[in-house]
Parts: C-alpha cells; structure tokens; sequence
C-alpha cells in the first residue's frame, strides 16, 4: 500500500470512530430536546438509596450489583428563556444541579428558583450547600409556603442563609397561580402529610402544551379533600408518592410513617384505562421497596397495565 492510501484508509477510520462516538453520546443525552420539560434528578425517598444502617446496599452498590440513585427531585427547564428550576432541595442538591447544567441547560445562573413541598430532610436540606461553607451563593430564589418559609427563617443553620442573602425565599399561597416564564405556571396545593416544621404541598407545574402533578410525600390518598384519581385525569402525567410498595415493607410499624403503598394507589386506578394508568409515574422509593430494581416482576406487571415508575434522567415535554 502507498502512502497515500495508507493516509486515505486511515482518515476513513478516524471519521467512522468519530461518528459512531457521536452517535452513543446523541443516545444518552438527545440533542435534541423540547422547549419545554421536566427531568427526573433523583428518584429515592429522603434516606437516599443506598440507606444509612444498611451496609450490604452500600456494598452492593460497589460490586456494581446495585445502582445508587439520587434524593427525589425535579428539573423544569424552559429551553427558550433559558430558564432552569429545581423541586426540592435535596441531600443530593450539587449533584443534581451539575446534572442539569451539564446535560440539559448551561445558563448565567446555577439556578432560577427553587420550589420547596416541605421541612423533612430529604426535601429541603440541600439548600446548606448555598451557604458560607460551600458555595456563598447570591440571593437564590426559593419559593416556600408559610410556614416553611418561618421555619427557614428562624431555625439555624437556614436562618444564616436568610441573613447573609445567600437564598432570597419567595413567599406562595396555597392555590395561587405563579407564572415563573412567559408559558410555564407552577400551583402549590397542601397535602395531608406529618408536619412537625411546616405545612407539605404538592404542585402542579403547567407549560405550554401539558401539565404535570408532583406529590413526593403524602399520607393515605383518603385523607385528602381530593381525589387522586380525578387528580390525576387532569394532568398528563402526575410524579406520586411510591415511598413503599405494601404493608409489612419496613421492621418498624408502619403507621409511624404513612404513605399510600403503591398496591393502594393501582388498586385505586384498577378500573381505569391503560391511559389514565400511564399517566402514574411512581416516585420517592423508600430503600426497602422491590420496586427500585427494575427485573422486580410485580414492576413489571404494573408496566404492563401502562404504570411508569420515574427513571434519573428521564424527559418528560410540557
Ligand atoms: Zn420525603
Ligand atoms: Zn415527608
């Protein structure tokens, strides 16, 4: 072969090695992306998974046996504005927040605003990250209820970062509709749940095209003035409550911590369609629930009647 040739055929192989490299990258992140969208950045309940006092999860995770996931959280991204925003404030929050900028919105700020649903560790306690001891950030919006916006106020170490204006909290009425971008509206509504620090709401997020419900935390569905189902009929896709998949879950009783297992909200929505049943994407997985691995066949029989459960990452257009 000449040198020539020899230049040729290896030229050839750079540009098929640079395609096929593009083409995996264009797999996992599509660049395409819509104007506007929810991503999931965590699907674990407060205690995050692997779990404190569970040393196998941990190891598990290492051997690679088990993925570690990420505290619940929503990303809400108005592509157009180049706007970002975050629900919840988790443990989890740095990371959370490097996801969004480097794979959906890099923008002049880490952040837009932040909607807090209420004062239980997994949901609210990321925000010490704003603080003197990490990042000294500059007036981030947060917007909470009443009494979680006191709470932060006058509870340290949250009410420094009230002080020293690392976090500016922008007050919600319950019910009230804040339009944080030209087309993308959030509403807070208050949910049943254990309020020891402050009250707990849910929200419902509508942009342009659909609308979506979050409710992370909530005690039984029949404590609430509303209905789930009827909720949910509203929405395109509704983000709820999936902390414990049935009774009997945890060594501990159960009562002590209500939620709606996952066997009481399908059983709620038995005799709806395929469609209103996909509407349900499960989220906030205690570390106990089976149906954190994705091969656990009870999942997989929900996924057949049409129930999602919230992946890391996925997209969802509004
Ligand atoms: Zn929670
Ligand atoms: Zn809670």
């Amino acid at each position: 072969m000449n040198s020539n040739l020899i230049f040729l055929a290896l030229s050839l192989l750079i540009i098929s090695c640079k395609n096929e490299k593009d083409s995996i990258k264009d797999k996992i992140i599509p660049s395409i992306k819509p104007d506007q969208y929810i991503t999931v950045l965590g699907i674990a309940q407060d205690g995050g998974f692997p779990h404190i006092n569970n040393t196998d999860e941990f190891v598990a995770v290492k051997n690679s046996e088990i993925k570690k996931e990420l505290v619940v959280s929503l990303g809400l991204i108005d592509s157009k504005e180049k706007k970002k925003f975050l629900f919840e404030a988790s443990p989890d929050l740095p990371e959370q927040l490097s996801i969004l900028d480097d794979e959906y919105l890099k923008s002049k700020s880490i952040i837009d605003g932040i909607f807090l649903t209420h004062a239980h560790i997994g949901h609210y306690t990321g925000l010490m990250y704003f603080g003197r001891e990490a990042m000294g950030a500059k007036e981030i919006p947060i917007y909470a209820m009443p009494k979680m916006k006191t709470f932060l106020e006058t509870n340290g170490p949250w009410s420094q970062l009230v002080a020293l204006r690392n976090i500016i909290i922008h007050p919600i009425k319950e019910d009230s509709v804040l339009s944080i971008t030209k087309s993308l509206r959030v509403i807070s509504f208050k949910v049943p749940h254990r309020d020891e620090y402050s009250e707990t709401v849910g929200y419902k997020i509508i942009g342009n095209h659909k609308s979506a419900l979050f409710i992370p935390d909530i005690n039984k569905w029949s404590l609430w003035e509303k209905n789930i189902v009827e909720q949910v009929k509203q929405v395109d896709y509704a983000f709820i409550d999936a902390t414990f998949f049935k009774n009997g879950e945890i060594p501990r009783p159960m009562e002590e911590v209500p939620h709606p297992f996952i066997e009481e909200t399908t059983n709620l929505f038995k005799n709806e369609s395929e469609e209103i049943k996909s509407k349900v994407i499960f989220i906030h997985f205690n570390h106990s629930n089976p149906a954190l691995d994705v091969d656990n066949e009870d999942r997989i029989l929900l996924e057949e009647q049409g129930y999602r459960f919230a992946t890391t990452r996925d997209i969802f257009p509004l």
